[in-house]
């Protein structure tokens, strides 16, 4: 079977199984770079998303302080609370915007199954 014959970031070739047609994987594809790109820009859009990657930098970063003793242990500890506190704070957002994703969906396809009309609601 071909393989893609891209070359990965860290310099050794891809080697994903590809179809007969094709010389790159979906992730190395030229010709899918735009695709690629709003697949990931329209997750790292949304709010909760880059919430957590900046809760998570400063965790590691409070975490490196601690091991490299620049900061106050019992401050770095409350910090650390506190910031678990909002990542749980972010994550239950994150849940309520999914489900008012899935609920927009549903409606959608009840609309469509009944021809555009709906017999409730
Ligand atoms: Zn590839």
């Amino acid at each position: 079977m071909p393989l893609c014959t891209a070359t990965k970031d860290d310099g050794t070739a891809c080697e994903r199984i590809v179809s007969a047609s094709q010389r790159f994987c979906f992730a190395h594809d030229p010709a899918r770079a735009s695709e690629r790109s709003r697949n990931a820009s329209k997750a790292a859009r949304s709010k909760p998303s880059r919430e957590l990657k900046v809760v998570k930098e400063r965790l590691r970063t409070l975490a490196e302080d601690v091991l490299e003793a620049r900061v106050d242990q019992d401050a770095a500890g409350v910090a650390a609370r506190i910031l678990g506190v909002y990542l749980r704070a972010v994550e239950a957002e994150r849940k309520v915007q999914e489900q008012e994703e899935i609920l927009e969906r549903i409606d959608a396809l009840e609309q469509r199954s009944q021809g555009g009309r709906r017999r409730w609601g």
